[in-house]
């Protein structure tokens, strides 16, 4: 017998998920130095750790013979403080994929189902897969959710609906009232996991009080992360937000100390660094103009985007792709989530931008 045989199929089923390849690892492969090589790959902030979260972990080293705060006392006194939303409301997560999976762990079994878009974040089939419960995946419309192909999708036995806004790895986004009319709309027996991801990256003017939403949807479940604007991917913390209920038996579901001390203490000093955040954005907005003229002076169709990454199309990505790697350029093949012609950049530095462009003019010209 085969030990594995021991798993259950729809374990031994799972596709592994692919991330952005490390540094260190095209270093190794390609004999090159790793200062030569520039990450495109993974939406990190391409400025690094703020001032303050860098304090924060220094002085946090001293502690580490302690067990963390399980609770996460501060940090969730932070977020409350910031966001208006009572601390029994908030689930902290090693990163949100944790308080993903958390949603998945505490409201689905295998007689469930999910759903979510084609072309979403791919974490959203990955948690859903491993419970075991089915999947339900809705065709994108023009690259985007189509809530109104959702609304028609659930079933019976949907508990759980997964919306990225806005989306990674498209950058497209579902506007506020279009957004707040598909909650309306939905039966309340099942949770509405809105990943915002990318929220501190879309233009004020467009972001939705989804905040707000919460008191009148009690079966809303908002998602934000440390991993992007506030530069801390490494860290891993991400946190939901929901009714007090809906976050207690999240919380039971987690480990205890999901979230180590440093990355506390580092998020809550993140959190109050407007500043950094302020710079972060505007980089991005200057840097998205860059990338997406840049594409355009090469020819190539790429997908609006609202976050710090875009999409763009080419003949031949693997190739493009590994002609980028060859040069030290990173940047991410999507073809798994569908889009195998497709290859996703995060934006930079402007010097990152501008190799990123020099590069692929060059792995084009072949
Ligand atoms: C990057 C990303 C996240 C963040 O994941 P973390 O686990 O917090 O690093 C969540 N959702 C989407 C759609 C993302 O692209």
């Amino acid at each position: 017998m085969d030990i594995c045989d021991l798993a259950p199929p729809y374990i031994r089923a799972i596709a592994p998920y692919q991330p952005g390849k490390p540094i260190s690892e095209l270093a190794r492969e390609m004999g090159l130095r790793e200062e030569a090589i520039i990450k495109l790959a993974s939406n990190e902030n391409p400025l690094g750790v703020s001032p303050r979260a860098r304090r924060a972990i220094q002085d946090v080293l001293d502690g580490l013979a302690r067990y963390p705060d399980g609770n996460g006392f501060e940090l969730k006194q932070a977020l409350s403080a910031r966001y208006g939303v009572a601390q029994e409301s908030i689930v902290l997560g090693n990163g949100s994929n944790d308080v993903l999976e958390l949603a998945a762990r505490a409201f689905l079994t295998p007689r469930d189902s999910a759903v979510y878009s084609q072309h979403a974040f791919a974490v959203y089939p990955l948690v859903v897969q491993a419970i075991g419960a089915a999947g339900i995946e809705v065709p994108a419309r023009d690259f985007g959710h189509d809530p109104d192909a959702m609304l028609r999708a659930v079933r019976a036995n949907t508990r759980l609906v997964f919306i990225a806004n806005p989306n990674n790895p498209t950058g497209t986004m579902i506007r506020a009232a279009r957004l707040e009319a598909f909650l309306s709309a939905l039966p309340q027996q099942m949770l509405v996991v809105l990943d915002e991801a990318y929220n501190e990256y879309v233009a004020p003017e467009l972001r939705a009080d989804s905040l707000a939403w919460l008191a009148r949807f009690p079966n809303l479940v908002l998602t934000r992360t440390f991993s992007k604007v506030y530069g801390l991917a490494g860290l891993r913390v991400g946190c939901a937000f929901a009714a007090p209920d809906v976050a207690d038996l999240m919380n039971r579901v987690r480990q205890p100390f999901n979230v180590n001390s440093v990355s506390l203490a580092a998020a809550a000093a993140a959190l109050g660094d407007a500043d950094f955040v302020r710079r972060s954005f505007e980089l991005n907005l200057v840097g998205m103009k860059q990338v997406t003229d840049g594409l355009t002076r090469l020819g190539l169709d790429y997908i609006r985007s609202h976050g710090n990454f875009v999409s763009f199309k080419v003949e031949d990505a693997p190739g493009v792709y590994d002609r980028l790697l060859r040069l030290g350029v990173i940047v991410r093949p999507i073809a798994s989530y569908g889009m195998p012609d497709y290859l996703r950049v995060t934006i930079g530095l402007e010097s990152e931008n501008a190799r990123f462009l020099e590069c692929l003019e060059q792995a084009l010209a072949v």
